[in-house]
């Protein structure tokens, strides 16, 4: 079993790589792990500057209802969005969110990123989508976990599989990004982030695009991802 520490260690070092990769400007970003067997999301505080937060500042807050479990910072605003994705989804094991500058412009337009090439196809298995906008309502009662389900109904609707789409586009917000672990979260956060920035220079060509053929784009993410897996090294 892991222990408290070296959760509070990934999950520290899962925020400071998001500033590393360039998703998060000043404090626009969290990133969080599920402790499944404790019950436990491990998330970065509310608000704290990157320069002063330290693996100490991580929060420990109950999956089962929110609360805060340990110490006196406020976890980050956006918990109960992972909350949400966590309940719904048991193979996550981390999430980040990020407003990083092409994905969330993307968002922003309202619109999926559609698959063109293989560099998408390793890592996501067809269109990242696009949520729904929230409601009036939505956003005055519980805005936060009212994002997790919107995001959560707009894979329902599609049938969509959050292992194979690990990521998604909130409708005027930004991405959201998950994964297996919490660096498999970050991974995908800064993959996602690539595709929207490719997606805008391949609009900016001004030639139709063209969706990825289906044998393309199961051949890369089959090599990767499939009961036959063959990218990298082999795992002892
Ligand atoms: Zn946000």
């Amino acid at each position: 079993m892991i222990d408290e520490s070296e959760w509070r260690r990934r999950v520290y070092q899962a925020n400071m790589d998001l500033v590393r990769l360039g998703l998060v400007l000043f404090t626009w970003g969290n990133a969080s792990a599920v402790d499944r067997e404790r019950g436990v999301v491990w998330i970065k505080p509310s608000g704290v500057d990157y320069a002063r937060l330290g693996p100490d500042d991580i929060v420990p807050v109950s999956l089962a209802d929110g609360s805060v479990l340990a110490g006196t910072l406020r976890p980050s605003s956006d918990t109960p969005t992972h909350l949400e994705l966590y309940r719904a989804w048991p193979q996550l094991g981390g999430i980040v969110h990020t407003h990083s500058e092409y994905a969330t412009a993307v968002a922003q337009a309202g619109v999926p990123i559609p698959i063109l090439g293989s560099t998408h196809a390793d890592y996501f298995a067809g269109d990242i989508p696009v949520t729904r906008q929230l409601t009036q309502e939505e956003v005055e009662r519980e805005y936060e976990a009212n994002t997790g389900k919107v995001i959560i109904e707009r894979f329902a609707r599609s049938g969509l599989d959050p292992v194979s789409m690990p990521g998604v586009l909130v409708d005027q917000h930004g991405p959201f990004a998950w994964g297996i672990t919490v660096e498999q979260a970050v991974l995908h956060a800064g993959t996602l982030e690539h595709l929207a920035r490719m997606y805008g220079h391949a609009s900016a060509l001004g030639v139709r695009l063209r969706l990825i053929p289906r044998h393309l784009l199961n051949k890369h993410y089959q090599r990767k991802h499939g009961p036959r897996a063959y990218y990298g090294q082999a795992k002892p």
